[in-house]
């Protein structure tokens, strides 16, 4: 009997039936997202798979179409794609439109969606992390990029007490804090670099949401090149809770001092795995196996 090919890593038949998701990025490689995807859809016995493409800025347009020509069951868009393909779909749910970033694509008979999982991902795991809500806390965002938008847009809809946002460029915290009006009832308030201490000193909650402490070759690199951080170390208390975004074999100087001071701390592999599960429940209706997904970045 002839059975049907499977890829290395899966355990399902591909046939003619079987629907693509694909992660469009560039670079792409280094991407943990098919792992996670490819076992949690065998895990359900999901008819899909999911594959990676290296789509450079200038083909971006040309791949989106081919979501809909190919008839894929969706995508993740990651760096630097997610706010240019905001003006390539058909429609941007209400969290996306907020964040000003699409990380995720839901085709439906030729009608693509765009969704931003990152702030479900970011609530998640924050909520796991700490073992509570963050609901009437005090919060310091540090970042105003992509990441930093989810964070604050998730912040402001739990009922936290008050946001801080301190950026290296301030005019960037400042724009997201204009923004963030009306994306709850806490206010978000920009950090001046001679306000910075006194008000890490008055927080709860610091979430770190820059890449610093990201190794220039990605968070599978060497220990050693995790040593920067976005405030100075010795701010961080042991009443703080820190979460840093950024995730790899070894802690970044945040947490590697926030830990030492003996508070919580935690990175943000629990939200890679979560903002992916939200994502897999879009495209396959399904709850996600989270346990099978952390499986895969395990190691990590
Ligand atoms: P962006 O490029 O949009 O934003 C980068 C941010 O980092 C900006 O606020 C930037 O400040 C700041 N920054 C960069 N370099 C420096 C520096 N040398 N000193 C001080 N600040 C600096 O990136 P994203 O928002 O998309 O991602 C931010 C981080 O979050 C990344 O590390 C990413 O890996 C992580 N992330 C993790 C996720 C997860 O699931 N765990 C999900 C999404 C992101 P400025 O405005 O001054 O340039």
């Amino acid at each position: 009997m002839i059975t049907a090919p499977t890829a290395p890593s899966m355990g399902h038949p591909i046939t003619a039936s079987t629907r693509l998701v694909a992660i469009l990025g560039h670079p792409v490689r280094h991407s943990r997202s098919p792992e996670m995807h490819n076992a949690a859809f065998t895990a359900q016995g999901v008819d899909m798979v999911y594959l990676a493409f290296d789509v450079a800025p200038q083909g971006l347009a040309g791949a989106v179409d081919g979501i809909r020509t190919l008839g894929l069951a969706g995508a993740n868009v990651t760096v630097p794609h997610k706010e240019a393909v905001l003006p390539l779909l058909d429609s941007v749910d209400a969290v996306a439109r907020r964040i000003g970033a699409v990380n995720t694509v839901v085709n439906e008979a030729g009608v693509l969606t765009g969704h931003n999982t990152d702030m479900h991902g970011f609530l998640m795991a924050l909520e796991r992390g700490w073992g509570q809500s963050p609901k009437g806390s005090r919060c310091l965002v540090l970042g105003a990029g992509g990441a930093a938008r989810a964070v604050v847009a998730g912040l402001l809809s739990t009922d936290v007490a008050e946001v801080y946002v301190y950026n290296r460029t301030g005019e960037r915290a400042r724009e997201l804090c204009g923004a963030a009006r009306g994306w709850g009832g806490a206010a978000c308030r920009p950090v001046a670099d001679g306000d910075l201490e006194y008000v890490v000193g008055n927080v709860d909650l610091i979430v770190n949401a820059t890449s610093v402490g990201l190794p220039e070759s990605g968070p599978a690199a060497g220990a050693d090149e995790f040593k920067a951080s976005p405030i100075p170390v010795d701010m961080v208390k042991q009443h703080h809770v820190v979460m840093d975004l950024i995730y790899g074999p070894e802690p970044t100087a945040l947490l590697r001092h926030a830990r030492s001071t003996g508070g919580l701390a935690f990175d943000g592999l629990e939200m890679l795995v979560q903002q992916a599960a939200r994502s897999y429940e879009l495209w396959t209706g399904r709850t996600a196996p989270l346990e099978t997904m952390r499986g895969q970045v395990s190691d990590f």
